[in-house]
């Protein structure tokens, strides 16, 4: 699980169950709502958008009332047991409109679906169709079957599939921010990920289709796109003519499309950044100086048990690297502690890690045993759950530590800032993000709205926001 997340976009355990209401208008409507719901990481919620388009071209209106649906979807994470009860919740709750519009279809996609395949059917009565993430295009098959009175299964995973073709409608767009899928599975075989075996192989779209994509959305007034995959640093596209682009070229290749549309990208994975990503990043203004880079756990035993292919000194590296090419950029990460075996000074190794790198802000996860994965099959989740937990907090409080004293750092910086909306808290302040990626309130100014950069001088800060005025 190389979390594809940013913090409009958390992984499972902070982004839950949020449903998605279509902005395109449906040409051909067939009197039918879809309903869906999104768990997980970007890439879940960018796959629903896909669904959303296969369906809109079927005549498929979407709702966000689930009471009023004729269609209800929801796109399951499966990287955590408790992200797979929640659906199961979830759909407890769907049990009653059921009841009262039988004719009702209930649909469960992404990787819980993959992962249990037809045995979610006999598990959960009340669902009538199971469709993996490589199967989306058979929707409307599998909607016909269910019509006829059947139950539906499609998880079969794919080599080639990356739906490049299809252009995913916006859901519950700000016009501002959208996710652009570029690769789909992942090759890596992390020991403790689900993801190989529900998302199946890597395989990487076409970069004109990408580049395209990009650019309608900036025509369209979008400010922003994120570059999503597994391990974008694989990315690698031949096109029929021969020619070969890595992920430093799409990124170039993207990044040329406008100066005022601002990349970013998710994940990176340390065994795989170069340093001409790097370099290309440093090229463009354009491109956030912001890098996810996921070190799971500081000691290279562990980071060996959860084949993660790199060690201790390699991450440390790759650290260093970007901090000699990037001077400033902020980087983020994702640790699991209380992995199979971990002792107490391996555990104090991803401490003194978090210490060398001092992230901006890190996803903390305790160990939780996936079926079907490497680990499960070849190690004992030994460390117990007391142990874990206080493990945990340790590595929450550091990292509460660094990322107050990260934010601290930028006081009475200059930043550039997109508006994205107007803040939850007070109507009368903007919020948006920095290149960097932090959160950025400031006072509103009818001069501007939402999509809008402005040059913000920070002056103060919460242990998760900055706080500024406009200047200029
Ligand atoms: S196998 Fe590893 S690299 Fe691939 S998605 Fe899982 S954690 Fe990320």
């Amino acid at each position: 699980m190389m979390n594809l997340d940013f913090p409009n976009s958390k992984h499972d355990e902070s982004r839950q169950g949020e449903a998605l209401v279509l902005d395109k208008p449906v040409l051909k409507n067939n009197g039918r709502k879809l309903y869906i719901e999104s768990y997980g990481c970007a890439m879940n919620f960018s796959d629903s958008e896909i669904v959303a388009s296969i369906l809109a071209d079927q005549g498929f209106e979407t709702t966000s009332d689930f009471k009023e649906a004729d269609v209800i979807f929801i796109n399951t994470c499966s990287i955590r047991e408790n992200a797979e009860q929640r659906v199961r919740n979830r759909l407890k709750e769907f049990k009653v409109s059921k009841m009262r519009n039988p004719g009702m279809v209930v649909g469960v996609l992404g990787c819980m679906a993959e992962r249990l395949k037809a045995k979610f059917l006999e598990e959960e009565k009340l669902v009538d169709v199971v469709v993996g993430p490589d199967a989306y295009r058979d929707l409307p098959n599998l909607i016909e079957q269910v019509d006829g009175g059947q139950k539906a299964v499609n998880v079969l995973l794919s080599r080639e599939e990356t739906y490049a073709d299809i252009s995913p409608v916006r859901l519950n767009s700000n016009g501002i921010n959208a996710f652009v899928s570029i690769m789909r599975g992942c090759d890596n075989m992390c020991s403790f990920c689900v993801v190989p075996f529900t998302r199946g192989r890597e395989r990487s779209r076409d970069a004109f289709s990408i580049v395209k994509e990009c650019g309608d959305l900036f025509n369209a007034g979008y400010k922003e796109v994120t570059l999503l995959g597994q391990n974008v640093d694989s990315y690698k596209w031949t096109s029929e003519e021969g020619i070969t682009m890595n992920f430093a070229g799409l990124l170039e290749f993207v990044a040329l499309i406008n100066p005022k549309l601002r990349v970013r990208f998710s994940t990176s994975h340390p065994k795989d950044i170069t340093d001409e990503v790097l370099l290309t990043m440093k090229k463009y203004d354009n491109i956030c100086k912001y890098i996810h880079l996921p070190i799971q756990s500081g000691n290279s035993r562990i980071l060996e048990l959860m084949n993660r292919t790199y060690d201790r000194a390699w991450y440390m590296n790759r650290i260093d690297a970007i901090r000699r090419i990037l001077p400033g950029c902020a980087i983020s990460t994702d640790v699991i502690t209380g992995f199979c075996s971990e002792t107490e000074e391996e555990h104090q190794e991803t401490l003194s890690m978090m210490d060398y790198v001092q992230y901006d802000f890190a996803y903390m996860f305790m160990y939780s045993e996936r079926p079907g994965t490497l680990a499960a099959k070849r190690y004992a989740d030994d460390i117990p759950e007391e142990v874990k937990g206080r493990r945990l907090r340790e590595i929450v409080d550091k990292q509460q530590a660094h990322s107050y004293k990260r934010l601290l750092e930028q006081i009475g910086q200059v930043q550039q800032v997109l508006i994205e909306k107007r803040s939850k808290k007070s109507e009368l302040d903007y919020s948006g993000r920095s290149d960097k990626n932090a959160t950025v309130v400031f006072p509103a100014d009818d001069r501007f709205k939402p999509g809008d950069y402005v040059d913000v001088l920070i002056e103060k800060c919460t242990t998760a926001t900055l706080i500024g005025k406009i200047i200029g």
